[in-house]
C-alpha cells in the first residue's frame, strides 16, 4: 500500500528558526494552488500501472489548517476518484496545524471529513519561548485547540516541541514536557533546535546577537524527556517520537499502537507519493522532488506537456533519481535505524535484497556493535539490528558509517 504527502506551503507569518519551504502572505494562492493539487493527483494517479490502494495520508507544511474544509473537501474526492483506500479503521490521515489558526467548527468539519489526526505545532509552553521562535499562537491556545479536538472526535493527537533554544533552562523545558504530558496526547515528538542558514536565527547567530545553544544541555534535556516520557507510558519508537499503546505490548519490536504510520512508511524504505511545491517522494525506485515556488508549481499545471511521463514523475517535478541497489540499501539502513524498537530487521533485508545484511555492512555494523552504538535484539526470523540507548543521541554519526561512500 501506498501513502499520500501534501505539502502546504503557507503560513501566517514566518517564524523566525524555520527553513522549510514555506511563504507567509501569498495566501490569495490557495484556491488556485487546490486546483493544481487536483490536477496533480489525477496526472500521477493515471500514470500509474496499476490502481493504488491508499493507507496514510498526511496533510504538512507550513500550515495545512489555513486551508478550508471545501478545499479540503475537494482534494479529498479527487483522491477517492483516482485511487482505493484502505478499510477506514486502517486508513490513517492526518493534518497538521497552527494552534493559532483552528476553531472548534473547523475541527469538526474536518473530523467529519476524515481526518482522524491531528498534529499541532506546540513548541513550547513558555510565552517568552514563544515569542523567541515567533510563533503566533499562546499557551492558551493550545489548551483551547487541544479540547476543541477531543470535542470534534480526535482521538489520535500529536504535539509537537522543540528542546534545545539559546538560553533555555532546562527546568522551563522539564515544564513544557510536563504541560504536555497533562494533556494526554496520544503521540508526542520532540525535536533539537537547529540553527539553519538563511532564517533570523542563522543570522542573529552568525552577528554574535544569539548565543548557539549548548549541544551538551540539549543531550541532557532529550535524555531527562526520554526518562520521564517512559515512566508516563509512552514508548519510544523513533529517535524522536513517542506513542501510547492502546493494550500490552508483547514483542519488543511491535511499534505501539499510536505510532505515526505515515511516518513509519518513509522510515520503513516503503513508497510515498509527494503533491504540492517542494515535495518529495519515492516510487517505483525513483526519489523525486517538485519545484520550490507555489506560482511555479500551480503554472506547470496550467499547460500539460503533450506525452504523458512516466510514473510518479509530474510536471511539477524539478529533481528526480531512479535509486540504485546499493543506495536502496543504504537508505533502508539509514531510514530503519531511525526506528529504536524495530531497527533494521536481519529477514527483512535479505527478503528485500536477496543477500544478508552482515554481508553488506558487516565491518561497519562490526564496529559500531563494538563502540556500543548498535545492537542485536531477538533471534531467528525477528533478529533485528537497532540503535542502543547510548545511540540515540549519536544517531547521524552511526547513519554516516552506512552512507559515507
Ligand atoms: S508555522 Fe511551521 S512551517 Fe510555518 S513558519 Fe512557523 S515553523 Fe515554519
Amino acid at each position: 500500500m501506498i501513502s499520500l504527502y501534501f505539502h502546504i506551503p503557507f503560513c501566517k507569518h514566518r517564524c523566525a528558526y524555520c527553513d522549510f519551504n514555506t511563504y507567509a502572505g501569498q495566501e490569495e494562492l490557495i484556491p488556485a494552488y487546490v486546483d493544481a493539487l487536483v490536477r496533480e493527483i489525477k496526472y500521477v494517479a493515471s500514470s500509474s500501472p496499476q490502481r493504488l490502494t491508499v493507507h496514510t495520508i498526511f496533510f504538512g507544511g507550513g500550515t495545512p489548517s489555513l486551508l478550508n474544509p471545501t478545499q479540503y473537501e475537494k482534494i479529498f474526492r479527487a483522491i477517492r476518484d483516482h485511487f482505493d483506500l484502505t478499510d477506514l479503521s486502517d486508513l490513517e490521515a492526518s493534518l497538521e496545524a497552527n494552534p493559532g489558526t483552528v476553531s472548534f467548527p473547523y475541527l469538526r468539519e474536518l473530523r467529519a471529513l476524515g481526518f482522524n489526526r491531528l498534529s499541532f505545532g506546540v513548541q513550547s509552553f513558555h510565552p517568552g519561548e514563544l515569542r523567541q521562535l515567533e510563533r503566533i499562537h499562546d499557551p492558551f491556545d493550545v489548551l483551547e485547540a487541544v479540547t476543541w479536538a477531543r470535542r470534534a472526535g480526535f482521538a489520535n493527537l500529536n504535539l509537537d516541541l522543540i528542546y534545545g533554544l539559546p538560553e533555555q533552562d532546562p527546568g522551563q523545558w522539564a515544564a513544557t514536557v510536563k504541560h504536555a504530558v497533562d494533556l494526554h496526547p496520544e503521540h508526542l515528538s520532540l525535536y533539537a533546535l537547529t540553527i539553519e542558514h538563511g532564517t533570523p536565527f542563522g543570522r542573529w547567530v552568525a552577528r554574535g546577537l544569539m548565543p548557539i545553544p549548548d549541544p551538551d544541555l540539549a543531550a541532557e534535556m532529550y535524555e531527562w524527556s526520554a526518562e520521564y516520557l517512559e515512566a508516563h507510558g509512552y514508548i519510544q519508537y523513533e529517535i524522536s517520537n513517542w506513542a501510547m499503546e492502546s493494550g500490552p505490548l508483547s514483542t519488543v519490536h511491535r511499534q505501539p499502537s499510536y505510532a505515526c504510520k505515515h511516518n513509519l512508511q518513509t522510515w520503513r524504505n516503503q513508497s510515498y507519493l509527494g503533491f504540492g511545491a517542494g515535495a518529495h517522494g519515492y516510487a517505483a525506485g525513483v526519489r523525486y522532488s517538485n519545484v520550490l515556488r507555489i506560482k511555479t508549481y500551480v503554472d506547470r499545471f496550467h499547460t500539460l506537456p503533450a506525452d504523458q511521463l512516466k510514473f510518479p514523475i509530474s510536471p511539477a517535478v524539478v529533481n528526480h533519481h531512479r535509486i540504485l541497489p546499493r543506495e536502496e540499501m543504504q537508505e533502508m539502513m539509514m531510514l530503519g535505524l531511525r526506528l529504536t524498537r524495530e531497527g533494521v530487521s536481519a529477514q527483512g533485508f535479505a527478503d528485500r535484497f536477496q543477500t544478508r545484511m552482515v554481508d553488506v555492512f558487516g565491518k561497519e555494523i562490526k564496529e559500531l556493535v563494538q563502540l556500543g552504538l548498535l545492537e542485536w535484539a531477538g533471534n531467528g526470523s525477528s533478529e533485528v539490528l537497532r540503535l542502543t540507548r547510548h545511540g540515540h543521541l549519536l544517531g547521524n554519526q552511526v547513519f554516516m558509517r552506512f552512507v559515507g561512500d
